[in-house]
């Protein structure tokens, strides 16, 4: 039973072909195609064995990039499949689905229209997801489609945690209100943590950290978010490769004043900001912000002390939010990798009685628990993988097992 899962952004198309077979759960095939709708777009295929080939095929859609995707997975020489109808579903990440979505759904002429209504909330992500499913409705005509959405896993906050303190009709008329992002990710490690420490969801307190290009952070409580750091759009909460995350909303409307429009102070915020705006090296990638903060280059030191910074005081308001939890779980590409950014997260937490082990965290990407053993509680690694989760989700909505 093969079921493949689609990432359609405004210019690339990613995909992943899980074996879902017997709970095999193994990828057969992924890649993406990017620049779509450029002169120069790019196909990247690979299969597990390590085969990996890059292309750039005339793409001018989603559509003809879905298509080339396909001949792919089908050529006899490269592909993994015999034909299309080998998929049994098909699996879609949707950035918004606004207060009306709660779980994954099969998609349908209703779920179509609030990711259509949902398009002011996530102007650059919906429109390219439908795109990417209303590809898929042609190509694979009767294989049913799932939608995950980024902002479900987060819609059990309480209005306390989600209203904006502005006037109410914001919200009642414009949706304007905290959704929260990473929603997979945060509900994948959620899951996957509770198994790891032998615990039912329902009876799991942790704090999520995913730290990655985007980053965000959820309060878990009974296995539910009660808040989380992004709001209504992924810019708030921690900074991030190149957002800003939290300020004071009035430094905006300054920005504006001092002669940007509102648009150039989106992208400001979104693009040039986080430790690329702070570090001055020309990039926001940690592994580089790292590397300077070492050499002493640009403001990296700095960035890296803004970025733990932000991250632990949201640990401070959430520990005593989900009441002493019983771990701090990190992932993304940042938390699963770098050593130096747990410590100095942990380190700068003791007073919650919790201190990292030095040898333990010594990894990269494997699930381990990293604190040391007569820490109060637990700082872990888990792994994030938002594809399986959506491929596990498209199977539960569908009842396949
Ligand atoms: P995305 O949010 O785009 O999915 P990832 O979760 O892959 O991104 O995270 C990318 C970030 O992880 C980058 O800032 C990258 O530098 C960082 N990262 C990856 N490996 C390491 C490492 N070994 N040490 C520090 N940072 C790392």
């Amino acid at each position: 039973m093969k079921v493949l899962v689609i990432n359609a952004g405004s210019s690339s198309l990613k995909f992943t072909l899980f074996d879902m077979s017997n709970g095999a759960e193994q990828v057969i095939a992924s890649g993406l195609v990017e620049r779509v709708g450029t002169d120069k777009p790019n196909l990247i295929y690979k299969r597990p064995d390590g085969f990996k080939q890059e292309e750039s095929p005339k793409v001018q859609n989603h559509g003809d990039a879905l298509k080339a995707v396909c001949a792919k997975l089908c050529d006899p020489e490269v592909g993994v499949l015999k034909n299309l109808s080998e998929v049994t579903a098909i699996g879609h990440r949707v950035l918004h689905g606004g207060e009306k979505i709660t779980m994954p759904v099969k998609v349908d002429k209703g779920v179509k229209d609030i990711i259509r209504e949902c398009f002011p909330l996530g102007p650059l992500h919906n429109p390219a997801n439908l795109m990417g499913i209303e590809a898929c409705e042609e190509i694979f005509a009767g294989v049913p489609n799932v939608a995950v959405f980024d902002t479900q896993f987060h819609q059990t906050m309480p209005p306390e945690a989600y209203l904006y303190a502005i006037p109410y009709e914001y919200y009642e008329k414009h949706g304007i209100r905290k959704y929260g992002f990473h929603g997979t990710s945060h509900h994948f490690v959620t899951d996957s943590t509770a198994e790891f420490l032998g615990k039912k969801v329902e009876d799991l307190n942790i704090i999520t950290c995913h730290l990655g290009n985007g980053c965000s952070m959820a309060a878990i409580k009974n296995g539910k978010v009660i808040d989380t750091t992004m709001g209504l759009t992924p810019l708030e909460g921690l900074m991030m490769g190149t957002r800003s995350g939290d300020m004071d909303p009035a430094a905006v409307v300054r920005m504006v004043e001092l002669g940007s429009t509102a648009k150039e102070v989106d992208t400001i915020l979104n693009k040039k900001s986080g430790l690329f705006g702070v570090a001055g090296i020309g990039t926001g990638d940690m592994r580089d912000i790292q590397a300077a903060a070492l050499e002493g280059k640009g403001r990296a030191d700095l960035a890296l002390k803004m970025f733990v910074r932000r991250v632990v005081k949201y640990i401070g308001a959430y520990y005593v939010l989900v009441g002493a939890p019983e771990a701090l779980v990190f992932t993304g590409g940042i938390g699963e990798n770098s050593k130096e950014i747990r410590q100095m997260i942990v380190d700068a937490i003791g007073c919650l009685g919790i201190r990292i082990d030095a040898e333990k965290n010594n990894v990269r990407g494997k699930k381990c628990v990293v604190s040391t053993a007569d820490s109060k509680w637990k700082a872990i690694i888990m792994p994030t993988n938002e594809e399986l989760m959506i491929a596990r989700n498209t199977l539960e909505v569908l009842g396949i097992k």
